[in-house]
């Protein structure tokens, strides 16, 4: 099912995961994921493993239940249930970013919303959504998407947003490609950076639902702009 794949999928897909880790979006944890192009109910991750390591023999096919079903007898990643119960009830997504990238976090745990303050964060739309797993399993949990069920309930509170929080935990992106969703995770960290900088200077003045739209539509002409660019710049860390 790996070898079925478009060779220069895997090779986005490693190239994604080094430079999520290089733009300080993922650290030694998170994963990226990206639905099989001839398989559509059957999506391509890393092995469970740090991104920064990953190289295209780490690369893994599991089917919408969240099991790996090629190597057999591979394990990923324990949250691969963020990605399998999206790829479940959004047809439109094709790459989905779990990251805890940390400037994005008080926006989960305070009444403070995550909304676009500049241009090239209009897909995060007039308000980011927030999942409280509370409402799913109490108080007591580790705060991990580690079922399908949770995954689930993740799902219903992004809907057809780009972006949800989860709360004391860190974001999910979604993307229809690795390329798109690569630049709204790094945008979205970017986005509440400025928010919290802006926030002690005054009212903050965010985009409107339609300059959201006309924004991100714009944005999304020109991907391949700063892909080639984090792309290089990750190849020139001496990390990967
Ligand atoms: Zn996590």
């Amino acid at each position: 099912m790996i070898s079925s794949a478009n060779p220069s999928l895997i090779d986005d897909l490693v190239s994604a995961n080094h430079i999520l880790v290089n733009e300080g979006v993922l650290d030694g944890f998170g994963h990226i994921s990206v639905r099989h192009d001839k398989h559509p109910d059957l999506f391509l991750i890393a092995k469970s493993m740090a991104p920064a390591l990953v190289t295209a023999d780490d690369i893994v096919c599991c089917n919408l239940e969240g099991e790996v079903i090629a190597p057999i007898g591979t394990k990923t990643y324990v949250e691969r249930f963020i990605h399998s119960e999206i790829y479940k009830v959004r047809p439109d997504v094709q790459s989905v970013i779990h990251s805890h990238s940390p400037a994005v976090i008080p926006f989960g745990v305070t009444g403070e919303r995550l909304r676009p303050i500049c241009h090239m964060s209009g897909f995060l739309g007039a308000l980011t959504p927030v999942y409280e797993i509370r409402n799913s399993v109490g108080e007591s949990s580790d705060l991990l998407i580690r079922s399908q069920s949770l995954g689930h309930d993740l799902a219903n509170v992004l809907k057809e947003h780009a972006v949800a929080l989860l709360r004391g935990h860190g974001n999910v992106c979604v993307g229809i490609s690795i390329q798109q969703a690569v630049y709204r995770a790094i945008y979205t960290e970017n986005n509440a950076k400025l928010q919290l900088q802006a926030k002690p200077l005054g009212e903050i003045t965010y985009l409107s639902a339609a300059e959201a739209q006309a924004t991100a539509e714009m944005n999304d002409q020109h991907l391949d702009r700063p892909w080639q660019m984090w792309k290089r710049r990750a190849q020139s860390s001496k990390l990967y």
